[in-house]
C-alpha cells in the first residue's frame, strides 16, 4: 500500500518537472528582461559601482594600460556591443593592458581589463567576443559582490575578493584558495560554469559563432598547460577544462537554436591582430636587471611623498597583494 502511495506521489511530480518551461536564465530570448542577478548580496548597484571606480584605480596604478587607439576602440566597441545583448544593468568600462596571460581581469562594478595576451591566443573575432562575453556574464550576474557578500557572511577577510574569472580562471590568486572553506570554493565553481552558460547567449545573440567559445576554451586551457604548476593552481577553484569545454558544447545543443548563419571573424580583428604583432616589435624598456638610482633635485622635499599612499580600504592591500603575487 504504502508503495503505490509513493508512486502516485514522485510519478505526478517527475512529469510535472519535464513539462516545466525553460529556466528564464537558460532561454537567449528572455535576454534583457530576466534577473540573472538574483541572491544575496550586501551592495546596491550604485555601491557597487562606486567599490568597482576605488578598485579600477588601484588596478591601474598596477598595470600598464595600451594606449593604442585602434586596438583599444576595437576591443571597446566589440565589449559594448556583446554588453547590449546581455542582462547587464550596469554600464561597462573596458580597457586593454599589457600581459602575457591569455585571460581578463574583471571587478565589481563593470570594469574589465583584457590583457593583450588574450588578443594574442584569440584567432577569431568570435574567439576574442566569446572571452568578453563570459566577462560581460560575470557583471551581468553580479557575481564579485555577491562573492563579497558570502565572504562575509563567512567571515573571510583573507580572500583577494575581487578577482573574479579571466576565462582561463584567475580567481582566487596565491594560495588564497587553501585558506577558504570549501563551501566557498563551489560558489566559485558555480559562478564560473553560470559565467560560461550566460556569456554564450549573449556571444549568440549579438550574432557570433557559438563556437567561438569552444575554440578560444581549448586555445587557452592549452597556453595553461604549457606552464606547469599554474593549471593546479586552478583547477581548485575552477571546473576542470574539460567538464567545461563539454558544458558549453552541451549548452549550444540544448539551449541555442541554430541560426542560418554566424559571424566568424572580420577584417577589423584581423587588423587589430596585425597592428598587435607590429607593436610587439617595439623595444620596450628593460624591466628587469638594476634600477636607475632615484635622483632629488635642489628643493625636492626629502623622501617621496607619492609614497604615502592612502591605504583606508583593507581590499585595496589585497589587491596589490594578488598583483604582486602574479
Ligand atoms: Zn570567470
Amino acid at each position: 500500500m504504502r508503495r503505490v502511495y509513493m508512486l502516485a506521489v514522485v510519478l505526478p511530480l517527475a512529469f510535472a518537472q519535464d513539462a516545466k518551461p525553460l529556466e528564464a536564465k537558460k532561454d537567449p530570448d528572455q535576454i534583457g528582461t530576466r534577473d540573472v542577478a538574483k541572491g544575496i548580496n550586501f551592495y546596491s548597484i550604485e555601491k557597487e559601482m562606486a567599490l568597482g571606480k576605488q578598485l579600477s584605480l588601484e588596478v591601474e596604478r598596477h598595470s600598464k594600460l595600451l594606449t593604442d587607439k585602434l586596438i583599444t576602440e576595437y576591443v571597446n566597441r566589440l565589449g559594448q556591443n556583446l554588453a547590449r545583448h546581455s542582462d547587464t544593468k550596469i554600464p561597462l568600462t573596458i580597457k586593454v593592458i599589457e600581459g602575457d596571460e591569455p585571460n581578463a581581469v574583471t571587478i565589481p562594478g563593470g570594469f574589465i581589463y583584457v590583457q593583450t595576451g588574450l588578443l594574442r591566443a584569440a584567432d577569431t573575432e568570435a574567439e576574442l567576443a566569446a572571452a568578453l562575453a563570459h566577462e560581460i556574464a560575470h557583471i551581468a550576474a553580479r557575481h564579485g559582490t555577491r562573492q563579497a557578500t558570502r565572504g562575509q557572511i563567512a567571515q573571510i577577510s583573507t580572500i583577494p575578493l575581487i578577482f573574479l574569472g579571466g576565462v582561463g580562471g584567475i580567481c582566487a590568486r596565491g594560495g588564497a584558495s587553501l585558506l577558504v572553506p570549501l563551501g566557498y570554493l563551489d560558489m566559485q565553481r558555480g559562478f564560473e560554469a553560470e559565467a560560461d552558460m550566460l556569456g554564450l547567449e549573449y556571444l549568440y545573440k549579438t550574432g557570433y559563432d557559438p563556437l567561438g567559445m569552444v575554440d578560444v576554451f581549448e586555445r587557452i586551457f592549452s597556453l595553461d598547460g604549457q606552464k606547469p604548476g599554474r593549471i593546479a593552481r586552478l583547477t581548485s577553484t575552477h571546473p576542470a577544462s574539460d567538464d567545461r569545454l563539454v558544458s558549453v558544447q552541451k549548452n549550444i545543443e540544448a539551449l541555442l537554436k541554430e541560426q542560418p548563419q554566424y559571424i566568424v571573424t572580420t577584417s577589423e580583428f584581423n587588423e587589430v591582430k596585425a597592428r598587435l604583432a607590429a607593436l610587439d616589435w617595439v623595444p620596450k624598456p628593460q624591466l628587469t636587471g638594476p634600477k636607475p638610482p632615484t635622483l632629488r633635485k635642489p628643493g625636492d622635499q626629502l623622501g617621496n611623498p607619492k609614497k604615502a599612499v592612502l591605504q583606508t580600504d583593507a581590499r585595496a592591500s589585497q589587491i596589490k597583494e594578488a598583483y604582486t603575487n602574479r
